[in-house]
Formats: structure tokens, C-alpha cells, sequence
């Protein structure tokens, strides 16, 4: 695969003899793999090429020419010699970018194919839509797309300082820079001033957006700010967040890893800085 093809999405998948289309099946939350020993993405005419017992089947656009789907696998079936299943997080690194990206958006998909089979409001069985990504009431005609939760994530700077945080969730000694999901209501620029205030208590100025990054965790999709410190204290609640200061490259404590778009926005600031 070149790194010049591009992924186009797409709801109706094209007619036969495109070749072979590649499959990102997951198996609950484990995504499909060959391990010979580097990791790839099946590819085949057909999945059931594979003798593999799956459930629904999506087709999600093209990589280049080369048509995806995401697949349901059922559970507890014995995997081709070769094959495994591995959880999305390690395979960041493991396989390019794109198909990381791709793998996310088909475990999206199936993950809202699998929790809007009945209709939210009146219970009956769902039926796809014809020509949206989309599971329609047959009986009362709801609609239930995708999910996506927007999350704000904001790198807050003083000086040749940075706010980390240690959130109580987070694994071993990590610390991170403030993020929470955005609420009814509310604009990306008020989800920012409001979850800082909450977390940490202080207020900010001259919000920026920086970037977005899909986070398919279960369907978050994360949007990234830097911010200046404008005023007050630091004081956690020590319940969510257990500890914050603020940090420069000098007396940096363990970070997030390079998959996420807090990472991104660490190493960027402190690219500034040097
Ligand atoms: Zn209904």
C-alpha cells in the first residue's frame, strides 16, 4: 500500500470485480489482524473467504481504490492460523495511520449498528436506511445515526509553562492536560472556560482551536485548544483530579502516549519553547 492513496467514505459499496477489499472486523472491541510477523489487514475478494461466523457487515469507502468494510465477527469461533485479535490502543504504530483511522471509524459504526437494533422510542425493530448511515423505525420513522461525542481538550499556557493534571482515572503516574465532554447547550469555546474552571479552577483567554482527532473509545471525537492563563489559582477538587501544576520541558512528569492529540499538543508547546 503507497502512502499517496487517500480514503474516500462512502455508504453504498461498489459493484463487483474491484479487486480485493480490505476488512476491519472486530471482534467486540479486538480489531481482526494477520501476524507474520508483521501486522496487516485482511484483505479478500469476499470476507467469507475467510470461514469466519459474522454479523452485519459495512461497507465504509474506499482506501485509494481499494474498497473497506467494517465486519461484525461473532465470539468464540477459532481464528484462521495466522490471525489474532488485538485491541485497538496496540496497534497504534503497528499498522499506518490511515488504517488506524479507518479501524476506528469501523469500530464506530459497528458500535452503533450494535446498540440501535430498537427503535430509543417506541421499541421496534429497526431497518437500515436506504441511502444514509443511519437505523430507521419502521413503526414511529426515528431516526438513530452514528453517535459522536465532542470532547475539548486545551493545553493551557503561562509563560514557558503548562497545566498537567493528574486525573484519578488515569493509569500509573500520568498526567495530562484538561479535557471534558461537551454539554447540551453549549459551545466548543464554553466547554473549554467551563471544564477548566471546574477542573482546576482557573480562568483562561485567547482560545485557539489547534485540531480534532477521532477517538474511537467508544465515539468520542476530540477537539483541541491552547488557551493563556487570565487568572486565579490552581485548586483541584481531589476527587477527578487529584493533583495539577504547571510544568515545562525542565520537570516533565509521565505523559500521555504519542497516539492521542493531547500528546500532539504537549509536544507542540514545548517545541515552542525550545
Ligand atoms: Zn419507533
Amino acid at each position: 500500500m503507497t502512502s499517496s492513496t487517500h480514503f474516500h467514505a462512502g455508504i453504498s459499496a461498489p459493484h463487483e470485480g474491484a479487486g480485493k477489499s480490505l476488512f476491519f472486523a472486530f471482534q467486540d472491541d479486538r480489531l481482526l489482524i494477520h501476524q507474520n510477523p508483521d501486522v496487516s489487514l485482511p484483505e479478500r475478494g469476499s470476507f467469507d473467504e475467510l470461514g469466519l461466523a459474522r454479523g452485519s457487515l459495512h461497507f465504509l469507502g474506499s482506501l485509494g481504490e481499494q474498497p473497506c468494510f467494517a465486519v461484525d465477527l461473532e465470539e468464540d469461533q477459532p481464528l484462521p492460523d495466522g490471525m489474532a485479535l488485538s485491541g485497538l490502543r496496540r496497534l497504534f504504530g503497528a499498522i499506518s495511520e490511515e488504517l488506524f483511522q479507518i479501524s476506528g471509524r469501523a469500530f464506530q459504526v459497528l458500535n452503533w449498528d450494535r446498540t440501535h437494533r430498537f427503535c430509543g422510542r417506541c421499541g421496534t425493530a429497526t431497518d437500515y436506511h436506504e441511502t444514509d448511515r443511519a437505523r430507521e423505525c419502521p413503526q414511529c420513522g426515528l431516526l438513530s445515526f452514528p453517535r459522536v461525542s465532542p470532547a475539548v481538550i486545551t493545553l493551557i499556557q503561562k509563560g514557558h509553562e503548562f497545566l498537567l493534571a493528574r486525573n484519578a482515572r488515569f493509569p500509573g503516574k500520568r498526567y495530562s492536560i484538561i479535557a471534558g465532554f461537551v454539554e447540551p447547550g453549549e459551545t466548543l469555546e464554553e466547554a473549554v472556560h467551563r471544564e477548566i474552571k471546574e477542573e482546576v479552577g482557573i480562568d483562561v483567554c485567547d482560545v485557539r482551536y489547534f485540531g480534532s482527532q477521532p477517538w474511537p473509545f467508544p465515539h468520542s471525537l476530540m477537539v483541541g485548544f491552547t488557551a493563556h492563563h487570565a487568572g486565579g489559582e490552581i485548586q483541584v477538587d481531589g476527587e477527578e483530579i487529584v493533583d495539577a501544576g504547571w510544568y515545562s520541558a525542565h520537570n516533565l512528569p509521565e505523559l500521555p502516549d504519542g497516539i492521542s492529540i493531547s500528546r500532539h499538543l504537549i509536544d507542540w508547546f514545548l517545541e515552542q519553547q525550545a
